[in-house]
């Protein structure tokens, strides 16, 4: 339990209920740069307005991102990208309620991204794969 206290000590928090991997700690250490989310500007399919807190805003697991009226009635839950499912994206908070984290601090990206494959394509790609469970894709 040695390596244990000095975990505790790097990460300040006490709070861990079972033993971590120290290398797992190590690549969260708060003086590396932080990986956020990314927070695209527009749905890719309608080029719709997706500001940090549109609370339409969904993403799958590669940050692809579309309003909540395309992934329902254009896309069926399929990334036209990489066929995985969507999730509401979090807002990130626009004020600073811990030190280093806001919206201010970590801005959304001003690249909008358009779809690269063309509307036939997609359809046809959601087609097959709609009726799947996402956690079975
Ligand atoms: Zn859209
Ligand atoms: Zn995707």
């Amino acid at each position: 339990m040695r390596h244990w206290g000095r975990m505790a000590q790097i990460e300040g928090n006490s709070s861990f209920a079972f033993p971590i991997p120290f290398a797992m700690i190590c690549r969260n250490h708060p003086t590396r740069p932080r990986m956020a989310l990314q927070l695209r500007p527009n749905c890719e399919y309608c080029d719709k307005d997706l500001p940090p807190n549109a609370m339409d805003a969904r993403i799958c697991s590669y940050e692809c991102t579309f309003c909540a009226d395309c992934v329902e009635t254009k896309l069926h839950n399929v990334c036209p990208n990489c066929g995985g499912g969507f999730e509401r994206r979090p807002i990130r908070p626009a004020i600073e309620r811990r030190p280093g984290v806001c919206v201010v601090k970590h801005p959304p990206s001003d690249k909008r991204v358009h779809l690269k494959y063309s509307l036939e394509d997609i359809a046809a790609h959601c087609a097959r794969l709609r009726d799947i469970p996402s956690q079975e894709r």
